[in-house]
């Protein structure tokens, strides 16, 4: 049997189409890759391997049948575990939604099977997806399959890990904050955050649910662009969901950036690690050299997103949370009335970093402190989108580092929520202004780690973000992506 794991997935997607490869024999190639190494890396909560096979073989009787079985034919994808699936264990990662089997799927998981994928698994994530490290997860941390004593970011990390380990070539996150592009850039994955409303959320969990969109990682940009074109688009069971966006994004990538006008983003290259620096300046030579127009902008607004952010994701969060409270889904823990059962299930339910942002976010949204705090932040979040706005005026994207450091050690970060916090200063205002934006494996920094070149694109502007995303990664140092080789990447 051919091993087909380090293969891209439009690769794979066209081989299963063109019949030289069946979706058995990738999945199986996948869940052995899987098995090897999965003890080391623990990308998953759960495996899914009866439920890939069954998908796998659906597609291959597509394609025995003459039926067209969709432009995802076959390919593995590891979905974060905030995605319902009908059936199989959701857990957030948290205690709280222990034995919980959603009666339903998320919309971007039935429009996943509709266009062939094959789902292996629910990839870990930090508990709720609050966190940048995975080590607030419920079920142990991910690890970094470049190097195993590194996180590999989050709160995404299992399905970054995932990807950067070969076990699949797609994975989907969810990102709030930044939670797919960090652990993209922390793991030398592509990873991408659509425009607010382009991808549906039906099914997703809710963490913040004005910032929350679901969204690609790959190896590749291209296997991106294929992946959001799977699942963007219309759906009336999300009232946030957009009509009459763009929903091509491959085909346009083929026309390349010249004249296209790129601004760098000074603000954010003051306090990055110097070989993070070099590789926006680098990437961005790059970039004029292929023919975009490339000139620096200041937009010091943009350095307030992330104090916005933590006043405005926590106040969210509290009231979506306050669903969880032993009497409908998943744990409980007795007590003698209702109001202890509640506060009992609660404390034994969620981890020290969710009980954090809930009482943050309670505090931030009670009489007295409401317009100090969350309102004064939703003046922050309009600040930060119309200086993004101003800033479009002059250029079509723009580009900056993904983090200010490449991947961190265990337990660097844990015991400070700040220094944690950190990690998303460069990827949150994109989510606070609803906007796009893609992290790119461009170089190795600190430690031979990968690091990430981030471009920002307006609302909607995920066609001409892909395309100077390409030009990004057509001049990215060799060895700088994933699958990385796992016998000696692994233990490294
Ligand atoms: N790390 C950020 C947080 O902890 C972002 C998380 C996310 O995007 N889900 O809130």
């Amino acid at each position: 049997m051919s091993d087909t794991t380090r293969m891209t997935a439009t690769a794979i997607a066209a081989a299963v189409r063109g019949g030289e490869l069946s979706a058995r024999e990738v999945a199986s190639s996948a869940l052995n890759l899987i098995a090897q190494h999965e003890g080391e890396l623990h990308c998953f909560n759960v495996v899914t391997s009866e439920v890939a096979l069954a998908q796998a073989d659906a597609v291959d009787e597509k394609i025995a049948r003459g039926e067209d079985p969709g432009p995802l034919a076959g390919v593995p994808i590891a979905l974060k575990d905030n995605l319902c699936t009908r059936g199989v264990a959701t857990t957030c990662s948290s205690k709280i939604l222990e034995g919980w089997l959603p009666p339903y799927d998320a919309t971007v998981v039935t429009r996943l099977i509709e266009a062939g994928a094959v789902s292996v698994g629910k990839s870990n994530l930090d508990e709720f997806a609050m966190g940048s490290s995975t080590e607030n997860s419920a079920f142990g941390a991910s690890k970094n399959p470049w190097d195993t004593s590194r996180v590999p970011g989050g709160s995404s990390g299992g399905s970054a890990a995932a990807v950067a380990a070969g076990f699949v070539p797609i994975a989907l996150g969810s990102d709030t904050g930044g939670s797919i592009r960090q652990p993209a850039a922390f793991c030398g994955t592509v990873g991408m955050k659509p425009t607010y409303g382009l991808v549906s959320r039906y099914g997703l969990i809710a963490f913040a649910s004005s910032l929350d969109q679901i969204g690609p990682f790959s190896t590749t940009v291209t296997d991106a662009a294929l992946l959001l074109e799977a699942i963007c688009g219309h759906d009336d069971r999300d009232s946030t969901s957009l009509r009459d966006t763009p929903t091509s994004f491959v085909g346009p990538l083929a026309e390349g950036i010249a004249g296209l006008r790129v601004g760098v983003i000074t603000d954010f290259l003051s306090d990055a690690d110097p070989l993070i620096v070099t590789a926006v300046r680098d990437a961005a030579g790059a970039l004029a050299s292929a023919g975009a127009t490339v000139d620096e902008v200041a937009i010091p607004e943009l350095m307030s997103g992330l104090a916005a952010y933590y006043l405005i994701a926590p106040a969210e969060a509290s009231s979506n949370l306050s669903r969880y409270d032993g009497v409908r889904y998943g744990l409980r823990v007795d007590g003698p009335d209702v109001a202890k059962m509640n506060a009992e299930t609660r404390a034994a339910g969620f981890g020290p970093e969710v009980k954090r942002r809930i009482m943050l976010g309670t505090y931030v949204l009670s009489a007295g402190y409401y317009d100090a705090y969350y309102a004064q932040a939703q003046r922050v979040r309009t600040m930060v989108a119309n200086a993004f706005n101003r800033a479009y005026e002059r250029f079509d994207v723009l580009l900056g580092p993904t983090t200010p450091s490449v991947a961190f050690q265990f337990g660097a970060k844990i015991d400070d929520p700040l220094a944690m916090y950190l990690s998303d200063l460069y990827t949150i205002p994109s989510n606070l202004a609803g906007h796009p934006a893609i992290s790119v494996p461009f170089t190795l920094g600190e430690a031979g780690m990968p690091v990430g070149v981030q471009v920002f694109a307006p609302a909607l502007g995920e066609q001409a973000m892909f395309r100077v995303a390409k030009a990004v990664e057509d001049a990215q140092q060799a060895g700088c992506r994933g699958p990385v080789e796992l016998s000696a990447g692994a233990s490294r």
